[in-house]
């Protein structure tokens, strides 16, 4: 077995900051107040993605909002917390 040499050339330690999902333009999303978006596919006849950043969702193949779907919850507004 060998080990890599500590001085190795060319090996970049700094690494370039890519959030995990960045929203598109034109893609609807909610802001639920969180820092990661994840992306929904609401089952309407447009069948149309939006993203949000709640930390909350159970389903991502919900109804959206606009569609009669549940509200994401807000970071903050956690019904169980009131
Ligand atoms: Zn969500
Ligand atoms: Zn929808």
């Amino acid at each position: 077995m060998t080990t890599a040499p500590l001085t190795e050339r060319g090996k970049k330690l700094l690494r370039q900051y890519t959030p995990p999902e960045t929203i598109p333009p034109q893609m609807l999303y909610y802001d639920a107040g969180g820092t990661t978006y994840h992306t929904h596919h609401c089952p309407d006849e447009s069948q149309h993605t939006w993203m949000c950043n709640s930390p909350y969702c159970n389903s991502l193949t919900d109804l959206c909002p606009d569609h009669g779907g549940e509200e994401p919850i807000k970071i903050g507004r956690e019904p169980w917390k009131r």
